[in-house]
């Protein structure tokens, strides 16, 4: 490989962008962010987060917002006391709001529940006395186990109230995952379901459970959701159905006041990159930047919106921005229990024109499988209540961007691109809706607060129009508090690779580009070398999606005699392109030429295959490593977190027959 000067050190900047959005004069005199909130925490940080955290409810006020003086563990709101699920539930009902719906659940096979802050205050009082009942005291650990049931927020805030640090793990996981999770945590209680429905039929859930804590002895009891009425196995003195411990607790429960830094929960990492690791946050600080987020990225208003986040619980995404960030704001929300295909592909779009959503927060893998399925199915739908739409997750493709805002957001309202991650806690990265004249596919602006930069291998912030890694330069408030039981790998992973500097290193890629807004290039991981230049994922992927065939792309980096690395592409077609002819030499060349055009000669994949899906992680996120795998024809590598661990099998076999 040659090396060519500066080449080696920061990513090539290649996709450019330049449809901009303004927010128009409606939205912005109406918005809860201003611009000038952007210069006031840039004139004195430490005042404005405690401005941020003044919208809470403390018990006892901080002596200092932030102690850094033993980095990189950080201690915000020193000395200052609250409860989290007091200010979640409680105060919203003693505001007078105890009528206002707050969750609007909704089951997969088309069951039902609204819950009003009044009726959840009385659950989740009636959750923390059961659990007390059990003899849990504050800073025992509780692993939940659960589908997307409203009992899974009731035990959350219920865990929150009692000081009790809660580990959730995904409903999807196998019972060695939930092992070594609760295994990690030393958790003694386990909350679970006897089963859950997936996609249209009742799956077995409390078997994992049954399996993993044969050989967790830290569990000492098993409490069981009934949710599909399947049978299961019975451990007596162990089990506990929910129905027979919860009901007939007393309704009310007063909440004591936890230091700002209590543990709050923990949470495994996605396990996109490798093993995940159990991420540890605590209370006031991760509270604040929660509410805080939520408050103006998404731009809520309590009295009349209805908010919908797509996540699971069992994602950071569901935790600070279906449980803590709304409920602290008060506002309605709905939750749902399903996939996006039961009964029907427009399952989505049936439910924001049935409970009038105005705020959609979703991830672009779902986004780029709504292309996929077609535009005419959210075009059956009455979706006038929408105003602001988000995307997390992934970078998404500037087309699927356009696509998302013109067939789901009716082309008016604003999308906000949401960079963060477990580790962060909270939004870190996002156009402003109101402010932010906003770019698609790109994250932009940290938010007023937050501090980001591109640095080179140097650590040396790169110039406009530059790439290199992304770094957060200053500790923000629901920044991690560690890896759980694990300093070293915390001090490693994080903030050894720009320790001179003491930053933060998040382990993607980014770019600045002609204005410095920040452009998200996919994991530092997955760049890729090409004769010298350092080529994002993110930017070959864009461009292939950005021809009309293509819904989505995947693409990597496989060793290649002459070039050092050779760009492989796996591709999915969009619905109604005809599979056969896309599927031709000639149209494979047009994709590639379409590459070239979009970025340059340098980015044209060397190979192209069209595949019936890609490898995703249970949070929908490609996990390009496999795909190394089979591009370099290798034993196909980790598969624990995977989706649909029949994913690797359809392609490789896909390929060899197209071969
Ligand atoms: P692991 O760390 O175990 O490999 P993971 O990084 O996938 O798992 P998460 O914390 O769920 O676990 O995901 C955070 C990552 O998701 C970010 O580091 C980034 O790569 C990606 N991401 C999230 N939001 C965006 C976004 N708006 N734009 C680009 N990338 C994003
Ligand atoms: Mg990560």
């Amino acid at each position: 490989m040659t090396e060519q000067s500066g080449q080696g050190q920061t990513l090539d900047n290649l996709l450019t962008e330049s449809r901009t959005f303004p927010p128009t004069a409606e939205f912005a005199a109406q918005a809860n962010a201003t611009a000038a909130m952007y210069d006031q925490a840039a004139e004195d940080r430490a005042a404005f987060w405690a401005e941020q955290a003044g919208h809470l409810h403390w018990d006892t006020p901080w002596d200092q917002v932030l102690d850094w003086s033993n980095a990189p563990f950080s201690k915000w709101f020193v000395g200052g006391t609250l409860n989290v699920a007091h200010n979640c539930v409680d105060r919203h009902v003693e505001a007078g709001n105890g009528d206002r719906v707050a969750i609007h659940w909704e089951g997969e096979p088309g069951d039902g529940r609204t819950i009003t802050y009044a009726e959840l205050q009385r659950e989740v009082s009636r959750t923390a006395n059961a659990l007390t009942s059990l003899g849990l005291v504050a800073g025992d650990r509780v692993a939940i186990y659960l589908p997307m049931l409203p009992e899974a927020i009731f035990a959350m805030l219920a865990c929150a109230r009692l000081g009790l640090t809660h580990s959730v793990v995904f409903g999807g996981f196998s019972a060695e995952a939930l092992r070594s999770r609760i295994d990690d945590a030393q958790a003694k209680l386990v909350i679970t379901a006897d089963g859950q429905y997936r996609r249209g039929k009742p799956a077995p859930l409390k078997t994992a459970v049954d399996e993993a804590v044969a050989r967790t002895p830290s569990i000492e009891k098993v409490l069981v959701v009934r949710r599909t009425g399947i049978d299961v196995d019975w451990s007596d003195g162990r089990d506990l159905w929910w129905h027979d411990l919860v009901d007939d607790q007393p309704d009310t429960h007063t909440p004591a006041a936890f230091d700002a830094e209590h543990p709050l929960f923990i949470l495994y990492t996605s396990g996109t990159t490798g093993k995940p690791k159990g991420i540890l946050h605590t209370t006031g600080g991760y509270l604040t930047q929660t509410a805080y987020t939520h408050r103006t990225v998404f731009d809520v208003k309590p009295e009349s919106d209805v908010y919908w986040c797509t996540a699971d619980i069992g994602w950071v995404t569901g935790h600070s921005y279906i449980v803590y960030g709304p409920l602290a704001n008060g506002v309605t929300q709905v939750v749902y229990e399903g996939t996006p295909n039961t009964p029907h592909e427009g399952r989505h779009w049936e439910i924001i024109a049935k409970y009038g959503v105005t705020i959609y927060y979703t991830a672009p893998t779902l986004i780029r499988t709504f292309m996929k399925w077609g535009k005419d199915i959210p075009a059956k739908f009455d979706l006038s209540s929408l105003r602001v739409l988000g995307s997390v997750g992934e970078p998404i493709n500037p087309e699927a961007w356009i696509w998302y805002r013109e067939n789901i957001g009716s082309n008016r309202t604003p999308v906000v691109d949401t960079w963060w991650q477990t580790e962060t806690g909270a939004i870190m990265i996002s156009p402003l809706p109101g402010v932010t004249a906003a770019k698609p596919g790109s994250a932009q602006t940290p938010l007023p607060g937050i501090s980001a930069k591109v640095v080179d291998d140097q650590g040396n912030e790169v110039a406009k129009g530059s790439g290199g890694y992304l770094v957060l330069d200053q500790p923000w408030p629901s920044m991690l508090r560690g890896i759980w039981g694990d300093e070293q790998r915390y001090r490693e992973t994080y903030w050894s690779r720009f320790a001179d500097q003491g930053y933060y290193f998040a382990g993607d890629g980014a770019k600045y580009d002609a204005d410095g807004d920040i452009w998200l290039l996919g994991r530092v991981d997955d760049v890729m070398n090409v004769s010298g230049h350092r080529i994002s994922t993110t930017e070959v992927e864009s461009a292939l999606v950005s021809h009309p065939t293509v819904a989505e792309a995947a693409v990597v980096g496989a060793t290649d005699a002459t070039t050092g690395q050779g760009i492989v592409a796996f591709v999915i077609l969009r619905g109604g392109v005809a599979q056969d002819e896309a599927k031709g030499a000639d149209a494979i060349k047009a994709l590639r030429d379409h590459v070239a055009k979009e970025i340059g000669p340098i980015a044209k994949p060397r190979q192209i295959m069209v595949v019936p899906e890609l490898p995703k992680t249970r949070s929908g996120k490609i996990m390009r490593r496999l795909l190394r795998d089979v591009a370099e024809n290798r034993e196909i590598g980790d598969v624990t977190t995977l989706a649909d661990s029949s994913v690797m099998d359809l392609i490789s076999t896909g390929l060899k027959a197209g071969s």
